[in-house]
């Protein structure tokens, strides 16, 4: 949690929480029934259980426990709370009332109906896109996260009205071990779920191009009413559970495509280990949504936390990388080119591309 008041204080430090135009909700916590319209009843019973910070009877047959979804006091709150703020956003979305929206607290891409998985208890964004679908809008989801967005995909993965599109290190390396090209979609949808895996050292020079040739042809030939962007910042460079190689200003890039493609935008948070890429990449994305060009240095007024989280000489950007052997390099490529050769032969010619 301690990622997301950095981040916030970060935002407020450079005044970004008070800009015209914009506003901050707080959501109420979501009701089980909202909940309920993805997740198991079952389930949800279970991780109420859990509010009380003990092992519920049965948890671990739910995901629960020792592991990447630890129990722990208020854990039934802190995912209502995650829940809200995504379907805060669809209504804000839908009824006109924003055409932009972050929630950076959201993203939480991995939990699938019936169980928790990979730090993920509810999963806020599928909520959020039927919630949008229910009012009767087309949505695209794209997932920039180092990981891939496996429930979200599941959860749509028959439906040829949503398009979702994750970007992530390869399955062979990384949690959760699936998001392949081949994993297109099934029935009416075949197509409709778009995999570009990324080679390890995957770096800004190599992704934006590989980004640029699959998903704004994918998006404009889809036209959604409104994409839902998952942000996840693990695919940084100095990420420690993950073995992409991006700067900051390539995430901010990509993002900043993301937005130009976007009619109207939820943009919500996901994965980021290193708590200061998440307070940067995450601040440098609220400036993009609002067309904000921030001074490099960190502000004054973040001078505590720079100390406190140990950012050293870190600014907003990060400093070039020293790159890689050139063998690697061209091997990293090679492999990103190639998965992206796979999704134009296959993916492509059921959009008619
Ligand atoms: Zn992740």
């Amino acid at each position: 949690m301690e990622r997301l008041g950095l981040t916030w204080r970060l935002m407020q430090a450079y005044g970004l929480t008070r800009l015209p135009g914009t506003t901050v909700h707080a959501p109420t916590p979501a009701g089980e029934g909202d909940i309920a319209v993805f997740h198991e009843p079952e389930y949800l019973e279970v991780l109420r259980a859990a509010d009380s910070g003990a092992q519920p009877p049965r948890g671990s047959a739910f995901g629960l426990g020792a592991g990447d979804n630890p129990v722990f006091p208020g854990v039934w709150e802190a995912a209502r709370l995650v829940a809200a703020g995504s379907l805060l956003a669809a209504d804000l979305i839908a009824r006109g009332e924003a055409d932009r929206v972050f929630h950076f607290a959201g993203g939480l891409h991995h939990a699938l109906r019936e169980r928790a998985s990979g730090f993920c208890y509810v999963n806020d964004a599928v909520l959020a896109i039927l919630r949008l679908r229910e009012r009767g809008l087309r949505v695209a989801y794209v997932d920039i996260d180092a990981h891939h967005g496996d429930g979200v995909q599941y959860a749509f993965y028959g439906d040829p009205h949503v398009l979702t599109i994750s970007t992530h290190e390869r399955g062979e390396r990384l949690f959760p071990g699936t998001g392949f090209v081949h994993e297109l979609g099934e029935g009416d949808a075949a197509g409709f779920s778009v995999n570009l895996p990324l080679e390890a050292y995957t770096d800004t020079q190599v992704y934006l191009p590989a980004f640029e040739a699959v998903v704004p042809p994918l998006l404009a030939r889809f036209k959604p009413d409104v994409i839902v962007a998952q942000l996840g910042i693990d695919s940084h460079r100095t990420d420690p559970l993950t073995h992409l190689a991006l700067d900051i200003q390539g995430f901010a890039k990509a993002f900043a495509r993301i937005v130009s493609l976007a009619p109207r935008l939820i943009a919500l948070g996901g994965g980021g280990y290193d708590i200061r890429n998440v307070a940067r990449g995450w601040t440098a994305a609220w400036a993009v949504l609002n067309g904000v060009e921030l001074p490099a240095g960190l502000p004054e007024a973040f001078a505590e936390d720079v100390r406190r989280h140990d950012f050293g000489e870190l600014g907003l950007w990060d400093a070039p990388s020293e790159g890689l052997p050139e063998s690697i390099q061209r091997a990293v490529s090679d492999y990103v080119d190639r998965q992206v050769d796979a999704v134009q032969r296959t993916i492509f010619p059921f959009h008619r591309l």
